[in-house]
């Protein structure tokens, strides 16, 4: 079967690669270079319901799966664009669907599918915890119908850029509880109110544009009516949005692979040194189609996991998996690819040594390697913790 055959959504695929056409390389490169947040692509992205394919219809979404979501996103890197500007929109859906309450789904899906309303800041990672989540300290302590936050969150994406946030919080401290996974609850920050009403953002400038800062929360008032779910289980609620955002961030990584593959077979086949082509070398070929065959694997790992969590099955460690693979088989190609292009690799133009700074990311975060590693040898292989 070919590729083509192969993959789902053709007719969206399609679509998203039309829109993409009006963001050619130079939009990429201006944004790149100001650090400035791609507004235009993301109001696109809004107004042809791209961003909205998880909500469901009675709130005006399309009511797709993670695998519809997936296919968007793999053709946006495919492109040559970027999703990260915006992916969090379908990722914090898991925690919002799946755990929100009927009144909150009715306030904010709706105007989040018209694009009034972006819910794009997804806030975890702390800088003293790091990968140990359960070791977050911003603490909610409640106070009549507000919960008062206190504490400090890092390289939240997009926190400048979106209306409301995700936030993991504390409501119990860790030495209060018997799972260090409990006592922690999540919180939907209206960042409108709370921007210089407690909370202060600080932009970190990073070797891609990625809009990333830091949080300073100083007394915060949150609404309790804002808190998703019920205290104390918000860990198991953020898991469903990390799944997610694991399995979509895998799919951006079969979209640059396939972005670099592409980009490698054309050139090598136009760039003639030594009278030939390059490509007629299997120097050149080989790496090209290892690549090829790397982003294919991959592929069936994500698709696979996205599937299940489209069944609502179990799939935290497929959801891993393909993240691990996607993000090794995208870098393997991002460095293939700049070989093969030789000197213009390095050319700002050629939007390669853009791509190739904005995959690396994703060996990292959302998580990185060896954790996954670490939850495969332990909770797949049953090996003991080392920590
Ligand atoms: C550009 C960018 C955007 C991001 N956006 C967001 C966001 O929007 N929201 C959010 O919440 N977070 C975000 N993050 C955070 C990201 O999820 C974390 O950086 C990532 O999970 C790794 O955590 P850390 O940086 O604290 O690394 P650490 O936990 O400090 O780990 C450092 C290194 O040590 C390794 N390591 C740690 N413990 C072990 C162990 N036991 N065994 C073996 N190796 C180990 C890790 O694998 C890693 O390589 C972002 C990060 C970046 C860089």
């Amino acid at each position: 079967m070919s590729e083509e055959q192969d993959q789902n959504y053709p007719e969206i695929r399609e679509a998203v690669q039309r829109l993409c056409a009006d963001f050619p390389g130079p939009y990429w490169q201006k944004h790149d270079r100001d650090r400035s947040y791609p507004i235009e692509f993301v109001n696109a992205l809004t107004e042809a319901g791209f961003l909205s394919v998880l909500i469901p219809e009675e709130y005006g979404g399309s009511g797709l799966g993670l695998r519809a979501a997936s296919a968007i996103l793999e053709e946006i890197h495919r492109a040559g664009c970027n999703g990260g500007a915006c992916h969090a929109q379908m990722y914090t859906m898991g925690t919002l669907l799946r755990h929100g309450s009927k009144e909150q789904k009715e306030r904010y899906l709706p105007k989040i599918t018209t694009g009034e309303i972006r819910l794009q800041a997804f806030g975890v990672t702390e800088p003293t915890s790091g990968t140990d989540t359960s070791r977050i300290s911003t603490f909610a302590r409640r106070e009549g119908d507000n919960y008062i936050v206190k504490g400090q969150k890092i390289w939240i994406s997009r926190a400048e850029h979106s209306d409301l946030m995700v936030l993991l919080v504390r409501t119990t401290k860790r030495q209060d509880v018997k799972k260090p996974t409990d006592g922690m609850s999540v919180l939907l920050v209206d960042m409108n109110d709370a921007i210089g009403n407690g909370l202060t953002i600080q932009p970190i400038r990073t070797m891609l544009n990625h809009a990333t800062t830091e949080l300073f929360f100083d007394d915060l008032k949150v609404p309790v009516e804002n808190l998703i779910g019920t205290e104390g289980n918000g860990f198991r609620y953020i898991i469903d949005g990390m799944n997610a955002e694991r399995t979509l961030i895998a799919a951006e990584c079969i979209g640059d692979g396939r972005f670099f593959v592409d980009r490698a077979t054309k050139y090598a086949s136009e760039r003639s040194v030594f009278g030939q082509p390059i490509a007629k070398n299997q120097g050149i070929q080989f790496p090209i189609a290892r690549a090829y065959i790397q982003i294919s694997a991959a592929a069936e790992m994500v698709n696979k996991a996205a599937r299940l969590f489209d069944e609502d099955q179990k799939m935290g460690s497929e959801a891993n998996m393909a993240k691990m693979l996607a993000s090794e088989a995208s870098w393997f190609a991002a460095d293939m690819c700049l070989q093969t292009h030789g000197g213009f690799g390095f050319a700002e133009e050629y939007d390669i040594e853009r791509k190739f700074r904005e995959t690396r990311l994703y060996q990292v975060a959302p998580i990185s390697t060896n954790l996954i590693l670490s939850h495969v040898a332990t909770h797949v292989l049953g090996m003991p913790k080392s920590f």
